[in-house]
């Protein structure tokens, strides 16, 4: 499979600020690679150089077979992108705006009007697509900047922080055009800071921290290094906290943890994912009843992309903010 994007040596510094310090990436055609990475990260300023919005002081890429900086105006009619605050005009009616852009790309007035239609039915955006779009919600907004990236079919596709401060359901709606889309064979490179999403959607996650690629992976290739899903219990008495730790070992993947100070057992599952997890908890819970021990608390922890930043970096992803700055 031929790669749609190839980058090599990403540079680009804003005064003392490497945003890009070398960054290679590869995406194959028709697949969904997750830039993940906390605010500062570098994650806009990659999407940037490859939209040919802003030209790198070294390295260089391909999008779709052209070089970013020496075939952008021929790139940018094979690149649709959709970026964190939806760029629509709020006086326009979504209808509008959308035929708006297909003139900008030559498509031609019916082309464009049917084109427009064509999108607003795939969105959901049918009743409300006569209407100006300063009465829309944040989600609405977003699938109609999405729908403007889709007006000329572009084969590669990217969105920043699709979902960033979306309510759940207006997440999950979203989600779902991005699935239909990426099911027809769209090239997808999106940014993201969260872990859900990333393994919600992608084949590949590259996860950076100022500027660098710091791990590669499927969502469960990322959650092992991290040591996979975790289940906290609290069991308060001193006594019945030794019975719940030789009563969960034939759970644990690994060593079980006690905080004598909080009364916590921290039990590492391995990071099979897909419900093993839930399954676990059931089951150390039984053996627990059976035992009589007294619970007081109980989760399941998932791995975060805190927790993925800290066993890769040794520091939280909030701290590279301040440190970026
Ligand atoms: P966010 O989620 O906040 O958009 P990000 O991962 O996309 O984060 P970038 O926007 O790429 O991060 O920024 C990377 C670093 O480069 C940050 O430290 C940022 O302050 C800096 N930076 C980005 N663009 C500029 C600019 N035009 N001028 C100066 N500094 C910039």
């Amino acid at each position: 499979m031929a790669d749609a994007i190839v980058a090599e040596g990403l540079i680009k510094t804003y005064g003392d600020v490497k945003a890009l310090d070398g960054i290679d990436l590869q995406v194959p055609e028709g697949t969904v690679t997750a830039l993940l990475g906390p605010n500062g990260a570098g994650k806009t300023t990659m999407v940037r150089v490859l939209t040919t919005l802003i030209v790198p002081d070294a390295g260089s890429a391909r999008v779709a077979g052209f070089d970013v900086v020496n075939d952008a105006r021929a790139l940018r009619s094979h690149i649709g992108a959709s970026g964190q605050y939806a760029a629509v005009d709020e006086y326009l009616t979504g209808f509008e705006n959308l035929e708006m852009v297909g003139r900008l790309y030559h498509l031609g007035v019916k082309h464009s009007r049917d084109r427009a239609r064509e999108l607003l039915a795939q969105f959901d955006l049918e009743e409300a697509g006569d209407r100006p779009v300063k009465g829309y919600s944040g989600g609405m907004r977003r699938r109609l900047d999405l729908a403007g990236a889709l007006v000329a079919e572009p084969p590669v596709l990217f969105l920043d922080e699709p979902t960033t401060g979306l309510d759940p359901r207006a997440r999950l709606g979203l989600w779902e055009v991005i699935d239909t889309l990426v099911a027809r064979g769209t090239t997808l490179l999106l940014t993201t800071q969260y872990m859900d999403e990333a393994e919600r959607l992608a084949d590949d996650i590259a996860v950076i921290d100022r500027g660098k690629v710091i791990a590669r992976g499927n969502a469960d290739e990322l959650k092992s290094l991290v040591g996979g899903e975790r289940i906290e219990i609290g069991v308060p008495d001193s006594r019945d906290q030794q019975v719940a730790c030789r009563e969960l070992a034939s759970v644990a993947s690994g060593e079980i943890q006690l905080d004598s100070g909080t009364g916590k057992l921290t039990v590492p599952l391995s990071g099979a994912g897909g419900g093993a997890g839930a399954e676990a908890l059931v089951a150390a819970l039984g053996k627990l009843a059976v035992a009589g021990v007294r619970v007081t608390d109980v989760a399941l922890r998932k791995p975060t992309l805190d927790d993925v930043f800290l066993t890769l970096t040794g520091h939280e992803a909030e701290k590279t903010e301040e440190a970026a700055q």
